[in-house]
């Protein structure tokens, strides 16, 4: 008796769950491939904030799925359940780990809902503390008589260091050795404890850092100077003499093929309300981020933009002959 007492309330139960729709009495799951405390985490965990009350007020978690550079999280996330309720927040690294990766355990073309991109993170070259390096002529001239002795962090193959890293080296012609950490804040920490050398980094990680000295910077790697009081007065690279060097990270939001458009709709429109929330968009614009405000918020922009970076992107990093298995 007791038994179909139960059985009776919890049909009840879910058949009121499901009633509900989405965002249903679970939790919103936010994936972010990389450790917590970085660029990624950092901004999921401002997106969560500011998506809360578009979302209903739902509870949104950040979950940290670190590791081979983005791609376990991403196998993770077009894997999950397609309700909405587990997305994943990626950066660049949905158009560099095809050319990068033999074998990948997602398809970034035909697993994922596109959600919309949130914001663009300019890069900085920064080195630990004690580089004896004032300034990039400095740096480059320590480089050179230093070569076969550098270490180079970054938060693995396909990861936003992994890239401007790899471009830096090759502007250069300079090999480094490449110490990949699960995200660039362990890398950063290394770094300013001086058991790296240098990082590339997301602004968004690094502003605090360089404005409170705790590491040296260089460059931003921008076509045109940042406006960022911490940032100004750092040169791009191109203007220190790498001509066309440009990086800027982007990030989107992305769910599980399959995830209903209803659904799809919802999260969307709580990431547009958060891109145009006052408080999100003055944190993101004083670490040096640009919150997207284009047809790149919407699904069809957003993925039309990753093929484009991708096909951008792949022979670049093809021509690097880097490859991970
Ligand atoms: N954005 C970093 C990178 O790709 C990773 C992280 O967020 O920790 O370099």
């Amino acid at each position: 008796m007791k038994s179909w007492l139960v059985l009776a309330s919890s049909a009840l139960f879910s058949l009121v769950v499901h009633a509900q729709g989405f965002p249903g009495s679970k939790p919103v799951t936010i994936v972010v491939p990389f450790a917590a405390g970085g660029p990624v985490d950092k901004l999921a965990r401002d997106l969560a904030e500011a998506m809360r009350q578009p979302l209903s007020g739902a509870t949104i978690l950040i979950e940290n799925v670190a590791g081979a550079g983005g791609t376990i999280a991403a196998g993770k996330v077009s894997k999950a359940n397609p309700d909405g309720h587990t997305v994943l927040l990626h950066h660049v690294g949905m158009a560099t780990s095809p050319a990068l990766y033999r074998k990948l355990p997602f398809n970034v073309g035909t697993d994922f809902e596109y959600l919309g991109l949130a914001t663009e993170v300019p890069m900085t070259l920064i080195a630990r503390p004690t580089l004896p390096a004032n300034n990039y002529k400095e740096l480059v001239d320590w480089i050179n008589a230093n070569k076969g002795k550098i270490n180079l962090g970054n938060a693995g193959l396909g990861a936003a260091s992994h890239l401007c890293g790899l471009l830096f080296q090759s502007a250069l012609q300079v090999d480094m050795t490449t110490v990949p950490y699960k995200g660039t804040a362990p890398a950063l920490a290394d770094l300013m404890g001086g058991q790296i050398d240098l990082l590339c980094d997301q602004t968004t990680n690094t502003t605090a850092q360089i404005e409170g000295k705790k590491v040296k910077a260089y460059a931003v790697t921008t076509p045109k100077r940042l406006t960022t009081p911490a940032l100004k007065d750092l040169p791009t690279l191109q203007e220190s003499g790498i001509k066309g060097f440009e990086v800027t990270i982007w990030n989107g939001l992305y769910a599980p093929k399959g995830t209903p458009a209803d659904v799809t709709a919802k999260l969307n429109t709580a990431l547009k309300a958060a891109l145009k929330d006052p408080a999100f968009i003055k944190k993101q614009e004083g670490l040096g981020a640009i919150v997207i405000n284009d047809k790149r918020t919407d699904p069809a922009g957003h993925k039309q933009f990753v093929v484009a970076e991708t096909a951008k992107l792949g022979p670049i990093i093809k021509a690097a002959g880097v490859f991970a298995d």
